[in-house]
C-alpha cells in the first residue's frame, strides 16, 4: 500500500526550567493511504505532542522537533517553513480536537463557518460555498441540514457540534485527518455514532486517519493499525488483529485488561496498571516502563530495549522478546 505519512525517529522537546526535556523519543509510525492508525496511551504519553509536531503547531506551543523526519507525500514536514506549513495545514491535513467548541466560533452560523472554510481552501464563491456547506452537513449525518446551517453552535448538542467540526475539516478536502480524542467528551452512544461516521467518510472519501485516544475500546472500533505509546515512546505497534489477539508488551496487556469484559482481562473486573506515567524529563533508566512492569527483569532497569519483531508486521520494545529479530532501524543504535 502507498504510504501517505511516514514518521521516522521523531524526537520532540520542550524547554523547561530544567533545560530541554524530550516529549517524544525516536518514534516511528506510518499511515498508508485510506488507512486508520490509532495512537493509544495514557494522558501524558506524548500522543498529542506527536500530532502537534506533524502539523508543526508544536512550534507555537513552546516545543520543537529535535530529530527525525515527518514524510508526507515524500516531503519532510519537519523541514518546512511555517509559511509552507500553512498551505499544507489548510489543504492536505486537517485536525479535529476533543472539544468541538474550541473550533467553532460562537458568533457565526455553522453554515457560514463551513462555507468560509470552502471559500478559503477550495476557491468557491459565496453562493457555491453556501450550497456545498449544506451538502457537507448532510454528508456528516446532520438532519434537516438547510435549517441547521442557519443555527449557531450553542443550538447544537455535543455530538452534533462534533459532526459540524468534522464537516469543517472535510471542507478542505484533506488527505489526512488527525483526530485527537474526538469522542472523549461525548457519551457512549454518541461516541459510537461519531466513530461510525468517521469510518463511513473514510470509505467514501478514501482519506487516511490518525486517531489519538486513551481508550483501547475506541481503537478496537476503528483502527487498522495500533501504535501504543508510553512516556514518549512507541512500545508496541501492529495490526489491530495482532494487538488484540497477541498483545505482547506488558503495558499493552495492562491497557487491554482495563477494558471491561475483554477476554484477556481479569473476568471483566476493572484492572488498572499500578503506578503512574513518569513526567517528561524524569524517565527511569533502562526500559521506561520498568517501575510499573509486573515482569521486570534485571536487564530492564539497565538497558533500554530495542524494537523486537514479534512478526514481520508487529513490533514490541521489550526484553521479554530478546532473541526475536531487532527492527532494522534499531540495529546500529545503542538505545
Ligand atoms: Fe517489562 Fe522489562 Fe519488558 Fe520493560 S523490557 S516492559 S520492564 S519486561
Ligand atoms: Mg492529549
Amino acid at each position: 500500500a502507498e504510504k501517505l505519512l511516514e514518521i521516522r525517529k521523531l524526537t520532540t522537546g520542550f524547554i523547561t526550567e530544567k533545560g530541554m526535556v524530550k516529549a517524544t523519543d525516536q518514534i516511528s509510525i506510518a499511515v498508508d493511504k485510506g488507512q486508520t492508525v490509532c495512537l493509544v496511551g495514557e494522558s501524558g504519553s506524548g500522543k498529542s505532542v506527536t500530532s502537534l509536531a506533524i502539523m508543526r503547531l508544536i512550534d507555537y506551543a513552546g516545543g520543537m522537533i529535535l530529530e527525525g523526519n515527518i514524510n508526507f507525500h515524500g516531503q519532510d514536514l519537519a523541514a518546512k517553513t511555517q509559511e509552507e506549513m500553512r498551505v499544507i495545514r489548510g489543504n492536505k491535513i486537517a485536525m479535529i480536537f476533543q472539544d468541538p467548541m474550541s473550533t467553532l466560533n460562537p458568533v457565526f452560523t455553522i453554515g457560514d463557518q463551513i462555507a468560509e472554510s470552502l471559500q478559503l481552501h477550495q476557491n468557491k464563491n459565496a453562493k457555491e460555498a453556501a450550497e456545498m456547506a449544506v451538502g457537507l452537513l448532510k454528508l456528516v449525518g446532520i438532519p434537516a441540514p438547510e435549517i441547521r446551517a442557519k443555527q449557531y453552535p450553542h443550538e447544537l448538542s455535543g455530538g452534533m457540534s462534533q459532526r459540524v467540526v468534522i464537516a469543517i475539516a472535510l471542507a478542505c478536502n484533506p488527505e489526512l485527518l488527525i483526530a485527537d480524542e474526538p469522542t472523549t467528551a461525548l457519551d457512549v452512544t454518541v461516541q459510537a455514532q461519531i466513530l461510525d461516521l468517521l469510518r463511513k467518510l473514510q470509505a467514501e472519501l478514501g482519506m487516511s486517519i490518525l486517531l489519538i485516544t486513551h481508550d483501547m475500546g475506541v481503537a478496537a472500533e476503528i483502527a487498522d493499525r495500533i501504535a501504543v505509546m508510553y512516556a514518549g515512546a512507541i512500545v508496541e505497534e501492529g495490526t489491530v488483529e495482532e494487538i488484540f489477539d497477541h498483545p505482547s508488551h506488558p503495558y499493552t496487556i495492562g491497557l487491554l485488561q482495563s477494558i471491561p469484559g475483554f477476554e484477556g482481562g481479569r473476568g471483566g473486573e476493572l484492572y488498572t496498571i499500578k503506578g503512574t506515567i513518569p513526567p517528561i524529563g524524569q524517565l527511569p533508566t533502562g526500559c521506561r516502563f520498568h517501575p510499573r512492569c509486573p515482569h521486570a527483569m534485571e536487564v530492564c532497569s539497565m538497558k533500554e530495549p530495542p524494537d523486537f519483531m514479534i512478526t514481520d508486521d508487529h513490533r514490541a520494545a521489550c526484553w521479554l522478546f530478546q532473541g526475536k529479530p531487532v527492527q532494522a532501524d534499531n540495529k546500529d543504535e545503542v538505545r
